[in-house]
């Protein structure tokens, strides 16, 4: 990442700038542009203000106690985070739709907040009935059904710390994570449809089992019934239907300190070996209470969609907590974007092809959703199956959209603008991490101008910064690191188990900044453009380049989809930039033919090399069908540097799909040769 690359972003910034319509500006939850400068002169009066807006049962002594890099929000104050995101909006909101649901094969159900309010009181008093209690971590390992958030809130009810571990991870690294936290009892479900196949969450979660000597139970939800062809093991395993059935409705919620653990979460692994991220009770609420609020715009009127699985953070805060603590309806789907409803009946095994790319666009016509919240993985592979799709749906009920996980190129985030916004939509470009807890830098859409691939400013409250290498400021419009200079509510709280390794992850390269890890610049607007991991950043015969350049270089091409740059070790330069590209169907390549092939990537090579400079210029461009992604879809480009300087290969357990790795290490050894 440059101080001095010859693209610097220059383009970008001088893009096109997106300003509100009238029309959304004045509806907007948060018009007052003066918020950033007053939440700057008393940003701890500014977070108790928010904090004022949750319901409290003993309000706190002191707003903060900051002893770096340790912070502890509203001590003395003590809340329940379920009585936020249900009991207290009862009153007003008893009937309303909590969450609209559909499965993969198209069934659907909705859910009230009186409705959910009663399954959590149940469900807590099943959580008791198991030996469950204040403090104790529970493992969830759920399908995207409405029991994962019953569950969820049910933990919080009672005062248990929640481990969600993704649906879609193996045997290991469930074991791995339960052993981690040293769960009592693991949540699953006897499977899940996923392009109408079962993914048997039972079998696997005894595989886990077998080896986690904390665990005395497991509940197991009933999604699929007989197909399922689970087993229960006697004394260990039980129903979930068969314990709520005699469960009582009556849970007086456990009140809880603000500073009392809320929940374990284990990040995505796209760097390395996965950290357990714990987060606390009462500043974490009002970190994504507030940014649900301000930043999606959230009204009783909406029908809120974050594709997102509640194991990410982003299911934590803007699937469950976020959208509820806000009174929110919350739309979830359980499957595959591109499987279409089952025609042989809900319920009925499908091995028939009924692929249709189309999914997501068709729910959000049948249910008429408001706001989209979804990853630029996904919009690049919308992309890649053409904007067809989107154009046969009625998609004018949306009146927002989001975008998470990776820096979305500005190619992707016009076409998103264009194709699923149609030009209506401000488009809210979220930066933040499992540490954050909450959205960081992101625009305020009635009051933000966005720019293509730009996350705008940091949140009112949120004090960013960008520094070079000795943590100095540097000047804007330089490409340097990306800092946070203040506490706020809803910071991580250490890592479970290791507070040296959050010392040292998080605190020891600026002592006093938090150091994410991401590359950043700062433009003379004062807006944000992240650049990717500083690990991935390249150094090119002195020139210090970001990845992220490069690939939107490469997908403004009309022949890309997707593109992951990685710098491969080179005797003079340094390093050599080197391209792994895959390419838009439709787009005619014929990919057995190795001419066309070699001038489709000359002529990628080219395409950089005007564009950004020759030093720019990919030294390889390799077409591939696929790349490898973490399990929550990023694109993992140390797993591509160790392909392309020939290492074994490193932890590979949050990869997705490993196959891709072993093919793309053929394909990569034999273009060279
Ligand atoms: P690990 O820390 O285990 O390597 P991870 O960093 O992928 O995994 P997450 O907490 O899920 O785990 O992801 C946070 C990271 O995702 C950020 O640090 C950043 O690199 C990237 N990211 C998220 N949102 C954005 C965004 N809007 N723009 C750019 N990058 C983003
Ligand atoms: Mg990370």
């Amino acid at each position: 990442m440059s101080l001095d690359s010859p693209s610097l972003g220059e383009e970008w910034q001088q893009d096109k700038s997106f300003a509100p319509s009238l029309a959304f500006s004045q509806q907007a939850n948060i018009q007052d542009v003066d918020i950033y400068a007053k939440a700057e002169a008393d940003s701890e009066g500014y977070w108790a203000d928010w904090a004022n807006q949750l319901e409290w049962s003993k309000p706190w002594d002191t707003i903060l106690k900051w002893n770096p890099p340790h912070a502890k929000w509203f001590l003395g104050g003590q809340l329940n985070v379920s009585v936020n995101c249900l009991d207290r909006q009862l009153a007003q909101r008893g009937d309303n739709r909590a969450i609209v649901w559909e499965g993969e094969p198209g069934d659907q159900r909705t859910i009230t907040f009186n409705e959910l309010a009663h399954e959590v009181r149940k469900f807590s008093n099943v959580l008791k009935s198991l030996g469950i209690q204040k403090g104790d971590r529970v493992t969830l390992y759920m399908p995207m059904v409405p029991e994962a958030a019953v569950a969820m809130l049910a933990c919080t009810r009672i005062g248990a710390v929640h481990s969600v571990v993704f649906g879609g991870f193996s045997a290991d690294s469930l074991k791995e994570r339960t052993i981690d936290c040293g769960s009592k009892l693991i949540i699953t479900a006897d499977g899940f449809w996923r392009r109408g196949k079962i993914v048997p969450l039972k079998h696997t979660t005894d595989e886990a089992v077998a080896d986690c000597p904390t665990v005395t139970n497991v509940v197991v939800l009933k999604r699929i019934g007989e197909a399922a062809g689970i087993s229960m093991n006697e004394g260990r395993d039980l129903w979930w239907h068969d314990l709520m059935e005699t469960a009582s409705d009556d849970f007086p919620a456990e009140p809880m300190d603000s500073e009392d653990p809320l929940f374990i979460l284990y990040t995505s692994g796209s760097t390395g070996k996965p950290k357990g991220i714990l987060h606390s009770t009462g500043g974490y609420l009002t970190g994504v209470y507030a940014t649900t609020k301000w930043i999606f715009d959230i009204k009783d009127s909406d029908l809120y969609w974050c594709t997102a699985d509640i194991g990410w953070v982003t299911g934590h805060s803007y699937v469950v907590y976020g959208p509820l603590a806000n009174g929110a309806t919350v739309f979830m789907y359980e499957g595959s974007p591109d499987w279409g409803v089952s025609d042989g009946g809900i319920g009925k095994v499908s091995h028939a092809q009924n692929t249709d790319r189309a999914r997501f666009w068709e729910m959000i016509e049948r249910h008429k959703i408001t706001i989209l919240y979804t990853a630029p993985t996904l919009i690049r592979t919308c992309m890649k199956w053409g904007a067809e799709l989107p154009a046969s749906r009625d998609l004018s009920s949306l009146r927002l959209l989001g975008s998470v996980g990776e820096p979305i190129n500005p190619e992707a985030w016009l076409w998103y603008n264009e194709h699923i916004g149609k030009g209506n939509c401000p488009i809210v470009d979220t930066w933040w991490q499992t540490e954050t807890g909450a959205i960081m830098i992101s625009p305020l859409p009635g009051i933000t101008s966005t720019r293509p691939a730009s996350a705008t400013r940091p949140f009112p409250g949120i004090v960013a910064d960008v520094v070079d290498e000795k943590g100095v400021s540097v000047p804007d419009g330089k490409k340097g690191i990306l800092v946070i200079r203040k506490p706020w509510p809803s910071m991580l709280r250490t890592l479970w188990g290791n507070d040296e390794r959050y010392k040292q992850v998080y605190w020891s390269k600026f002592p006093g900044l938090y150091f994410p890890g991401d590359g950043a610049l700062r433009d003379k607007d004062g807006n944000f453009w992240l650049l990717g991991r500083v690990d991935d950043i390249m150094l090119v015969a002195g020139h210090n380049i970001s990845t992220m350049e490069i690939e939107s270089a490469l997908v403004e091409h009309p022949a890309v989809a997707e593109a992951a740059v990685i710098g491969r070790e080179h005797d003079v330069k340094g390093q050599a930039p080197v391209a792994f590209v895959i390419i838009r169907e439709g787009h005619g390549l014929d990919s057995s033919n190795k001419e066309s092939i070699a001038a489709l990537s000359a002529e990628l090579k080219e395409f950089v090399g005007k564009k950004l400079g020759p030093i720019c210029r990919p030294e390889d461009v390799i077409i591939t069908a696929d790349l490898p992604k973490t399990r929550s879809g990023k694109i993992m480009r140390r797993l591509l540097r160790d392909i392309a300087e020939g290492r074994l290969l490193g932890d590979t357990t949050t990869l997705a799909d490993p196959a891709i790795v072993a093919s793309l290490k053929d394909k990569y050894t034999s273009d060279e040769s």
